[in-house]
């Protein structure tokens, strides 16, 4: 029921340490397989002899400019989606990026969920990869990101949509809240855990009309699950 990527292979070209080690945790937490370059010259390498199904790359790349192995890549006939990661001021860089055959770019700095959601959307292309998850009365279109209950649309910001769709992916399982803080953090926007326990707070009361819960494990963290009718008023 649950996909979570798959066996995927990223190639992510990111010289920038702080960047490139979320990235590579938030990928490999959701099941895809990593490769890590930091730098151009490394990245075309490894184009040239491993197979891909996604690239990540930053334009700013020492050596060999992103820029550059996206020209050699796409002048092979590879066609390998690609995402591109440009500065904030970069206007021409993604304009010339995506010229060049990127798929799609993303500014720095980015949310993980809103990442891991272009990443699902390039790598789902021409695979039959399922892209909603059913759990009780819950239904979540990863594509849509829209979540329902009882087939009726949940008015969800985008952090409880996001909050929802990790708890979704671990269904059953425990979710830490040092894993929520850092799904849930943008780079340079910390989210703490105190304000995990809001949006928890908030997401149940929208949920919990329906035949699931949030069950809270004091100290450890959340996990979803399905409403024992027996013990309906029972305290979390
Ligand atoms: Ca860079």
């Amino acid at each position: 029921m649950v996909w979570k990527g798959g066996y995927m292979r990223v190639l992510l070209a990111e010289d920038d340490r702080i960047i490139a080690d979320g990235l590579i945790r938030a990928l490999r937490e959701a099941n895809y397989a990593v490769d890590h370059v930091n730098n151009g010259v490394a990245a075309d390498n490894a184009l040239v002899t491993q197979h891909y199904d996604l690239l990540i790359v930053d334009l700013g790349l020492p050596k060999m400019s992103g820029m550059e192995v996206l020209t050699r890549l796409r002048a092979r006939k590879n066609s390998v989606p690609v995402l591109i990661l440009t500065a904030q001021d970069g206007l021409d860089d993604r304009v010339r990026g995506l010229d060049a055959g990127a798929d799609d770019y993303l500014t720095k700095p980015f949310a993980l969920p809103e990442l891991e959601a272009r990443v699902r959307a390039l790598t789902r292309r021409g695979t039959a990869m399922p892209s909603r998850i059913e759990f009780g009365c819950l239904s979540y279109d990863q594509s849509e990101r829209v979540a329902r209950c009882d087939g009726v649309i949940l008015d969800l910001s985008a952090r409880e949509l996001a909050l929802l769709e990790i708890l979704l992916l671990k269904v059953g399982r425990l979710v830490s809240k040092d894993h929520l803080v850092d799904h849930l953090c943008s780079w340079g926007e910390e989210v703490s855990t105190n304000a995990i326990e809001v949006y928890i707070h908030r997401l149940r009361k929208k949920i919990e009309v329906g035949a699931v819960r949030i069950n809270t494990m004091r100290g450890l963290g959340y996990s979803l699950v399905k409403a024992d009718p027996a013990r309906h008023d029972a305290v979390q």
